[in-house]
């Protein structure tokens, strides 16, 4: 077995499973490897009834009390016990399981599994594991059962049991990382890190598997960098470019003024285009600081001086988006400017005249996703690449997009509130400029956190705003992760919110999974007000832009991670009226109500960041992360700032002592993206 061997040759994988992995994106055994679980389920030693807590998983400990009965009906026969310790009672019942009855007794010593719920001031747990009698519960103590993302018709186990045969059977003793490395930083071998994350023993084990896994990632990563910034540093201008009265004579004529911070950013961009190298540049700003009008002005520099720009965006969605807003600004000021758009959903034939039209010149300004970097794409002139919220994107993209021009001017525009220190090793290969003003005009989003009896007077408040004529955005986790996650399905959600709302409400609902022209279809309704509310995952996260959206809920608000929801929140508060955003938990658990109320009384992404890492500190791994940041698997950029200074000092040692092997036995995870 190797790493490439298909996994269809593994015991239990047959052509249907097999095909259910690929929609997770495993193919080989060496993408199973790296299918790393989502979270542990660990069991606690049992606790005592006086100490169940409300909406947690807990393991108990007592006596079977009483007769146990077995109620419901044919088609759903419900079994009910009560276990009793000094402390308290508690209410059982299992489902579909009659023959209980005849295995409990009373007087059983018994510990029982599962969430703890309450209805008035009794407790119980409904279909909680069994264990009987109690020992059978000693070897689970403290161990962590794997939990991994699933998708319909693949069951946990199935997981599992695949990843123990590639553990037992693949060669996993080569490390890559030299012995001195791992001593130094007391990391554990490639070995241990792989079995550890898959079946930790305990948590110990976890953490130390973690680490070196998490340190692996960031340290390929900035490898990477430091390549692309050897390259850009000898690299000349070949595109000097100095238009100033133009700009000037744009940046005059928009409906605004400059913030001091915006004239600063593009002051550096204007002096990089003119010097003497190309320019490799990061614009990091706040969602709503104003970065898009920056890389206009960028854009419209390089037309007037006779050459083409292009911008790329993560998503369809926001491409168009773009180009709806920059052909707007362009061509408002210069008619002249020919813009054009390259999507993957475009036609055949659509996509062949544009790139005539790129190749031959007749467009000076390209906007588009990943389409911009196919083979087929041949610019005329490519001076300066353009990517938004580049932490959707490898490094690799941005090296070939640069690589389409002969060595172009590069700007990145990210919103992800990055701490300086760790910008700068994130964004080795860049020269870094913060937009940290928000525009004057902007009314301070308000915020409140509350639990979900309040969602009656959420729905209350929506309708009185869509009275008002404006829109409202509904934030669901996420669709069919797994059959065990409650979490509240879009369309679901959509279909039963519709009664709070009168027929003239239109709904709409959007999710990672749907066609890229529907996904399109529904943010144009929303961008015409065609459509008033908008319930919808995460992929509405980035860069979309509807200044008349001014309420924003998000459902199982503890779900995410603070930064993430701070950039979730940006999406409202982007025009003149006021905007509000509803952070409702599902949880009455207190220590996920306090870090959501961060939220509350801040609106500065970095002091947000900051402020979450010290809140959870590094016994909260489990769960949650600020997905969407960065594409690293295991890694959490805020969570594992050490490691991140760790491994970019490791990075020297690779340089110097020109090692090159590492870099290359991760080739795996530089074609998938990851870099
Ligand atoms: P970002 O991309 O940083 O999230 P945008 O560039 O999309 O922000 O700007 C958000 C909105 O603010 C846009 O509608 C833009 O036209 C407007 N805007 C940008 N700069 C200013 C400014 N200095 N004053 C007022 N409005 C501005
Ligand atoms: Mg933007």
């Amino acid at each position: 077995m190797i790493k490439e061997t298909p996994i269809k040759e593994l015991k239990g994988i047959g052509e249907k499973t097999e095909k259910l992995f690929h929609k997770l994106g495993v193919y080989t055994v060496g993408d199973l490897l790296t299918y790393y679980p989502r979270a542990y389920h660990v069991y606690e030693k049992p606790v005592l009834v006086a100490e169940l807590e409300e909406e947690k998983v807990q393991s108990v400990e007592g006596i079977v009390y009483g007769k146990v009965s077995v109620g419901g009906n044919r088609s759903m026969q419900v079994t009910t016990a009560y276990v009793k310790d000094l402390t308290g009672t508690i209410r059982v019942s299992w489902f579909r399981m009659p023959f209980l009855r005849n295995i409990l007794h009373s007087g059983d010593r018994i510990i029982i599994h599962g969430k703890v719920q309450k209805k008035g001031k009794s407790l119980y747990m409904e279909h909680p594991e069994l264990f009987s009698p109690a020992e059978k519960y000693d070897d689970k103590i403290d161990s962590l059962q794997p939990v991994y993302g699933l998708t319909n018709g693949l069951s946990n186990n199935l997981i599992i049991n695949a990843i123990k045969q590639v553990t037992e059977q693949l060669d996993l003793t080569r490390d890559p990382l030299p012995k001195d490395i791992r001593l130094t930083y007391h990391l554990a071998e490639y070995n241990y890190a792989i079995r550890g994350i898959h079946f930790p023993e305990d948590k110990q084990v976890y953490y130390h598997a973690r680490n070196r896994l998490v340190f692996d990632e960031f340290l390929n990563f900035i490898l990477g960098l430091r390549k692309l910034r050897e390259k850009a540093q000898v690299e000349k201008n070949h595109f000097p470019i100095d238009q100033k009265e133009h700009t000037d004579a744009f940046i005059r004529s928009l409906p605004f003024s400059f913030t001091k911070a915006q004239r600063k950013v593009w002051d550096e961009i204007s002096k990089d285009l003119s010097s003497a190298n190309a320019m490799s540049r990061l614009i990091q700003g706040d969602v709503g600081s104003g970065k898009t009008v920056i890389a206009v002005c960028a854009l419209l520099a390089a037309v007037y001086e006779g050459y083409q720009g292009a911008m790329m965006a993560p998503t369809e969605v926001l491409a168009r988006q773009h180009f709806a807003s920059v052909s707007k600004m362009l061509k408002g000021f210069d008619e002249t400017i020919q813009v054009e758009l390259l999507t993957g959903s475009m036609t055949a034939k659509e996509k062949r005249d544009a790139y005539k039209r790129i190749a031959d010149g007749t467009s000076s300004v390209i906007i588009g996703t990943h389409a911009l970097i196919q083979e087929k794409v041949a610019y005329k002139n490519l001076a300066l690449v353009i990517t938004d919220e580049q932490h959707r994107f490898g490094v690799r993209q941005r090296e070939t997009l640069a690589a389409k021009g002969n060595m172009p001017h590069v700007l990145v525009m990210s919103a992800t509130p990055i701490p300086r220190t760790l910008a700068i090793i994130l964004y080795g290969d860049l020269d870094i400029s913060v937009i940290d003003e928000l525009p004057a005009n902007r009314l301070p989003i308000k915020n409140c956190v509350v639990d979900t009896s309040y969602r009656e007077n959420a729905y209350r408040f929506m309708r009185k705003q869509i009275e008002e004529g404006r829109q409202v955005y509904i934030i669901c986790p996420m669709v069919e992760e797994s059959d065990k996650i409650e979490a509240e399905n879009v369309m679901d959600y959509s279909a039963k919110i519709a009664a709070y709302f009168d027929s003239t409400v239109k709904i709409d609902y959007l999710h990672g999974k749907m066609k890229q022209s529907e996904k399109d279809a529904v943010m144009d309704r929303f961008a015409k007000n065609e459509t008033q509310i908008l319930v919808s995952t995460t992929v509405i996260e980035v860069g979309i832009d509807v200044a008349n959206a001014t309420v924003m809920l998000i459902e199982n608000a503890e779900r995410f991670g603070l930064a993430q929801l701070h950039q979730l929140r940006g999406r409202v508060g982007r025009g003149s009226h006021q905007s509000y955003c509803i952070f409702m938990s599902g949880t009455k658990d207190q220590d996920k109500l306090k870090r959501l109320e961060i939220l509350n009384y801040s609106n500065d992404g970095f002091a947000i960041a900051n402020e979450d890492l010290k809140l959870r500190g590094p016994g909260d791994l489990f769960g949650i992360r600020q997905s969407g940041l960065l594409q690293f698997k295991l890694a959490d950029i805020y969570q594992d700032a050490k490691l991140l200074s760790m491994a970019n000092e490791a990075c020297s040692y690779f340089i110097d002592n020109k090692i090159d092997d590492y870099y290359s036995v991760s080739d795996e995870n530089r074609t998938r993206g990851i870099l």
